[in-house]
C-alpha cells in the first residue's frame, strides 16, 4: 500500500487503518507490546520511495497514563539497584545493539530518507556507543563530602529524579533516543520516550533490545502525534523531568507546561548556525569542511547545519564556485542505495516548506543563485521528496532565508570585511546552537570562537557531536546540556545534601 504524494504527519489520510498488509507495531509499555487504547494507528512512510512501511499505534493521553504508571511502578526497584549493576545492563544493551547495527541502520535509512552509507550507518553506530559510554559511567554517579569541620559529616548524593518524559524528533531519531534513554536510566530514572510520528521504527527497535535486558517499565517507548501524545506526556504530573529535542516553538510550549509543576527541562532546539571563513582559509579542505558542516549529505535536516556562511570578501566568489562544484557532485538518490550521498527530505510538508524558501530566494532581486534551485519536476528524483543543494549569495544577513531555520539544503553566503562585522552578523540571531570558524591563524580563530554566541564551536572542522562533550544551545537554541558525564549528572539527577552532626553528647548509660 502506498501513501501517495506524501501525506503529512497531521494528514488524516495517514491515520486510521489504511495499512492493508503492512506490519503493525506495538508500543512498549510495561515490558509488553501494546496497541493504542483507541486502536488507531499511524502509517509510517519511506520518504525516498513514498511507500508505506508499517503501522504504529496512535497513542493518546490514556496510553501516556499507562506508560507513566508503568515507569512510576518500576522506579523504586530500579533506582535502588547499585549503579554499577545498572551500568552492566547498559553495556549488554550496547553490545546487542552493536551486533544488530546494520539492521538498525537500514531501518533508519528507510524511515528517515537519510542515506544509508553517509548517514544511517553512523547513526546506528552512535546508538550502540551511547549505551556503552553511559554504561561505563555508572560508577561516576558520585556525590562529594564537604569539609564543614570535625563534628560535621556533610555529603551529597546524586539521586535520580523519577520518571523522565522524553520526546525526540525524526531527523536523527535513533541517536537522539539513545542519548536520552541511556543517561536517564543509567542514573536510576525510568523513562517514557515518545518517538516522532514520522520516524518511530528504529526507536521501537532500540526499545525491543532494551526490553530484553531490563525489568518491565524501566524503558517505555510510545508513539503518536505531538498534540495528542507529546503534550499529555509533558503535562503529566508524575513526570519529574522532561528532556525534549525538537523545534524551538514546541520547546517553549514544553517549558510552559513544565513550569506549572516546576519540573526541570532540558531543551535541545533549533539553530541557524554561522560558519566564518577567514581569507587564509581559502583552501579545498575548507570547501569540504563547509559541505560537512552544512550537513548536505543529510539534506541539511540537522539542527547544527552551518547554514549561514560568512566568507571574507577577498575570497567570496572563488570559494563559492568551488563549493558549488563540490556540492553538485554529490549523488542524490534512494537512501538505501550504496552509491547515494544525499537522501530524501522526511515528508511532503517539509519538502514544500523548503521549496517555498527556495522560491522566495529566487524572487529576491538582491540574492544571486550560485547553485541548485527548485527540485527537478521529472526524472527519478520525483519518486521521493528529493531536493538539491542550493546556495544563495547575498549581502544581507537580515532576510528570511538568512534568519530562519529552513531545515533543508539551502545555504546563504554573505561577504564580510572586518572580523568585528563577521562576529556581529554571526551573533545577530535568536539561535545559538553551533558555529564553525575556519582559519590557519589559531589565535584569530579562537578569538572568534570565544566571541560567537553558541553552545558548540568547531574550529577547522565540520563533523558531528562526540560522546563525552557536553552538548546544547544558548539563546533560543535551548537550555541544559546532555551527551556527557556532566550532562548526565546535571540533566538526569538531582543533588541531595545530607548533614550529620557528629558531636552528640555521650549516651545516658555512659554518664
Ligand atoms: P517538532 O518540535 O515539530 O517535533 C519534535 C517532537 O515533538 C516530535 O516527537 C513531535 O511529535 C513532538 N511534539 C510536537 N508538538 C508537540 C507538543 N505540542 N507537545 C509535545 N510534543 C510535541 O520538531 P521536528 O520538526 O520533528 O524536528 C525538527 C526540529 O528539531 C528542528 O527545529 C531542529 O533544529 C530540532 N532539532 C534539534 C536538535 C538539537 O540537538 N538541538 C537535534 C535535532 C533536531
Amino acid at each position: 500500500m502506498t501513501t501517495k504524494h506524501g501525506q503529512r504527519s497531521d494528514d488524516p489520510a495517514r491515520q486510521g487503518n489504511l495499512g492493508g498488509n503492512l506490519p503493525t507495531k506495538g508500543m512498549l509499555i510495561n515490558g509488553r507490546w501494546q496497541p493504542a487504547a483507541s486502536g488507531r494507528t499511524i502509517v509510517v512512510e519511506n520518504p525516498g520511495r513514498r511507500e508505506a512501511l508499517a503501522l504504529v499505534p496512535r497513542g493518546e493521553k490514556e496510553d501516556v497514563d499507562r506508560a507513566v504508571e508503568a515507569a512510576s511502578s518500576a522506579f523504586s526497584k530500579w533506582s535502588r539497584m547499585p549503579a554499577r549493576d545498572r551500568g552492566k545492563l547498559l553495556l549488554a544493551i550496547g553490545a546487542e545493539l552493536e551486533a544488530g547495527q546494520e539492521d538498525l541502520a537500514r531501518l533508519i535509512a528507510s524511515e528517515t530518507g537519510n542515506a544509508l552509507r553517509t548517514q544511517a550507518r553512523g547513526e546506528a553506530k552512535m546508538v550502540a556507543d551511547a549505551f556503552r559510554y553511559f554504561g561505563g559511567l555508572a560508577s561516576e554517579l558520585k556525590g562529594v563530602t564537604i569539609p564543614l569541620g570535625e563534628t560535621q559529616l556533610s555529603y551529597s548524593r546524586r539521586e535520580p529524579l523519577g520518571v523522565v518524559g522524553a520526546i525526540v524528533p525524526w531527523n536523527a531519531p535513533a541517536q537522539l533516543a539513545a542519548l536520552k534513554i541511556a543517561p536517564a536510566i543509567c542514573a536510576g530514572n525510568t523513562i517514557v520516550l515518545k518517538a516522532a510520528e514520522d520516524a518511530p521504527l528504529a526507536v521501537l527497535m532500540i526499545g525491543e533490545v532494551c526490553q530484553k535486558h531490563l525489568p518491565p517499565g524501566v524503558v517505555n517507548v510510545i508513539t503518536g502525534y505531538g498534540k495528542e501524545c507529546g503534550e499529555p506526556l509533558a503535562a503529566h504530573p508524575a513526570v519529574r523531568k522532561i528532556s525534549f529535542t525538537g523545534s524551538t516553538n514546541v520547546g517553549k510550549a514544553i517549558m510552559r507546561a513544565a513550569a506549572d509543576r516546576i519540573a526541570p527541562v532540558s531543551l535541545e532546539l533549533g539553530g541557524k548556525s554561522p560558519s566564518i571563513v577567514y581569507p587564509d582559509a581559502d583552501e579545498d579542505w575548507v570547501v569540504d569542511g563547509i559541505v560537512a558542516s552544512m550537513r548536505f549529505t543529510r539534506q541539511s535536516q540537522s539542527c547544527t547545519a552551518g547554514s549561514r556562511l560568512f566568507l571574507h570578501e577577498k575570497i567570496f566568489d572563488g570559494f563559492l564556485e568551488r563549493l558549488a562544484a563540490r556540492a553538485t557532485a554529490l549523488k542524490i538518490g534512494d537512501p538505501l542505495d550504496e552509491a547515494t550521498d544525499i537522501g530524501s527530505i522526511i515528508n511532503e510538508k517539509q519538502f514544500t516548506r523548503i521549496c517555498d524558501y527556495i522560491s522566495e530566494g529566487l524572487n529576491r532581486s538582491e540574492a544571486r543563485l550560485v547553485t541548485g534551485g527548485l527540485p527537478p519536476k521529472e526524472g527519478p528524483l520525483t519518486k521521493g521528496y528529493f531536493t538539491v543543494p542550493t546556495i544563495f549569495a547575498d549581502s544581507s544577513n537580515e532576510w528570511r532565508l538568512a534568519r530562519e531555520e529552513i531545515f533543508g539544503p539551502v545555504l546563504v553566503a554573505i561577504p564580510w570585511r572586518n572580523e568585528e562585522d563577521a562576529i556581529r552578523m554571526a551573533n545577530q540571531s535568536h539561535y545559538g546552537l553551533a558555529a564553525y570558524v575556519w582559519s590557519r591563524d589559531i589565535g584569530q580563530a579562537l578569538r572568534t570562537a570565544h566571541a560567537v554566541e553558541a553552545g558548540w564551536v568547531q574550529v577547522n572542522q565540520g563533523g558531528g557531536q562526540a560522546l563525552g562533550q557536553s552538548y546544547g544551545g544558548v539563546k533560543e537554541s535551548g537550555i541544559g546540556r546532555e551527551m556527557s558525564l556532566e550532562g548526565m549528572l546535571d540533566s538526569f539527577t538531582e543533588t541531595k545534601s545530607v548533614n550529620v552532626n557528629l558531636d552528640l553528647p555521650p549516651p545516658k548509660s555512659f554518664r
